[in-house]
């Protein structure tokens, strides 16, 4: 490849012989068939090798296919063509009067990249952003277009698909009636004294809770409720309200966030922490996150607090949240309401990746599913080893694409195959 493509955070240089941008559908399908190995690039947000198709590999990017964002107001959906990102979709589905249920920290990511690897924002009510879609059409191996509906017994692997099964090329979304949100955030939120159900009535005190934390000091430094103004806001007698517009990340400024201390905004503009406009998280960072069932969400941050001093050294911010349990066969989510523990590592991966090892070792007994965007160190068979309809997804690739053309190495080695 003569262009050096990277991802977003500029620690995966992409190795492909060959980089493509094609604008038509056709041309995709051309490309896939003339091709023996193949990966897609959506937004380029996921921290490890996840998109790369190796050196003798196309790296295949949506990006120039002429956007489509086809609302449907009578059904409540929208089509959505691949290479859309978030920001876009959610200010032409608000224009219609409609919403998404949920979003991530930040709109800049793609919608096919975001939910192929379990993309998810918080709630205790909110499935990760791919329990959305109800149907995707894809371009396969052979070249030709696959859709594959919410009936279709495919369905259970064709969204959070990690790109093993071929190109998405398009998406259909539900959504419902739009509605306002207000973000109220609270400061010094103890971790002593908290039980599991007070944990969990600080998660559920409003439609979308994230707890943010340095790990420099026991507890939490920062909690943001994301409350819907068609539901009450309860009592928060657990932590004080912030006295100034705060960024997860701390010292960094605030501006880049949206907006806080109440003020009622539609959805797209607080469910995210990141404005669309400006820089997401600190810009300068890898992450890592580890999914758990959502009763070890006590323990595993007792675990966590007991290695403080291993992990804050090069922590930006930790990150607290819940998503409900989805069926979607290599969702971290499948079957299992869920804790996200998140981290926003410095942007020196042979300082952090020891303390990724530490981490992995201390949640080793809370069965944890890492992200599959974000650095890892677990072996791959042991994550595999976490996804009970694993060889259903298997056998699927096989069915779509049997000589693996869509397996880059990461994929391979998850799947065993
Ligand atoms: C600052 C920042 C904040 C983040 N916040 C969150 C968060 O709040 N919650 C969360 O869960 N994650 C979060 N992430 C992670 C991010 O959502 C994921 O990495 C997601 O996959 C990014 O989407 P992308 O389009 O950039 O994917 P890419 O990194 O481009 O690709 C990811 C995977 O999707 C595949 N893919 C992409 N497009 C297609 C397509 N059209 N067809 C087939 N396969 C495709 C790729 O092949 C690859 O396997 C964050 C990342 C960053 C950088």
């Amino acid at each position: 490849m003569t262009e050096t493509i990277t991802n977003w955070a500029g620690n995966i240089t992409y190795t492909a012989k060959e980089l493509h941008r094609p604008y038509s559908v056709g041309a995709i399908g051309s490309l896939v068939a003339g091709s023996a190995r193949v990966r897609v690039l959506g937004s380029g947000h996921s921290f490890n090798e996840i998109a790369e198709p190796g050196p003798d590999g196309v790296l295949l990017s949506i990006a120039d296919l002429p956007p489509v964002i086809d609302v449907d107001r009578t059904a409540r959906t929208v089509r959505v063509s691949g290479g859309v990102r978030y920001a876009e979709l959610a200010r032409t589905v608000y224009a219609h009067g409609l919403a998404l249920p949920n979003m991530a920290s930040l709109p800049h990511i793609s919608v096919a990249g975001s939910v192929a690897t379990g993309t998810h924002g918080s709630g205790i009510g909110n499935g990760s952003l791919a329990t959305s879609v109800r149907e995707v059409e894809l371009v396969t191996a052979d070249g030709s277009v696959v859709t594959v509906g919410r009936e279709d017994r495919r369905f259970g692997g064709a969204v959070t698909s990690l790109g093993a099964l071929g190109v998405v090329t398009a998406l259909t979304l539900d959504l419902e009636p739009s509605f306002d949100v207000e973000q109220h955030l609270f400061t010094e939120l103890p971790l002593d004294g908290l039980d599991m159900a007070a944990f969990e009535t600080v998660m559920s005190s409003a439609y979308s809770v994230s707890m943010f934390t340095d790990w420099g000091a026991p507890g939490f430094r920062q909690v943001w409720l994301k409350r819907r103004t068609d539901q009450p806001l309860p009592d928060f007698p657990w932590a004080a309200p912030a006295t100034e517009k705060l960024h997860p990340v701390p010292g960094m400024p605030a501006v880049n966030c949206t907006e806080q201390f109440g003020v009622p905004g539609p959805w797209h503009e607080r469910l995210p922490h990141f404005r669309a406009d400006f820089t997401p998280s600190s810009g300068a960072e890898i992450q890592s996150e580890y999914l758990l069932p959502r009763e070890h969400a006590l323990a595993a941050l007792h675990a966590i607090d007991a290695i403080r001093a291993t992990i804050a050294p090069v922590l930006q911010t930790c990150e607290v949240r819940l998503v409900a349990a989805d069926e979607q066969w290599l969702s971290p989510a499948y079957g299992r309401d869920t804790v996200a523990l998140h981290f926003t590592w410095v942007e020196d991966t042979a300082a952090v990746l020891p303390v990724v090892r530490r981490l992995e070792e201390a949640l080793a007994g809370f069965e944890p599913r890492p992200h599959w965007g974000k650095v890892f160190a677990l072996p791959a068979e042991a994550v595999g080893a976490r996804y009970p309809r694993l060889a259903d997804f298997r056998a699927l690739a096989r069915e779509l694409d049997p000589e693996g053309k869509f397996a880059n190495a990461f994929v391979r080695d998850i799947l065993g195959a």
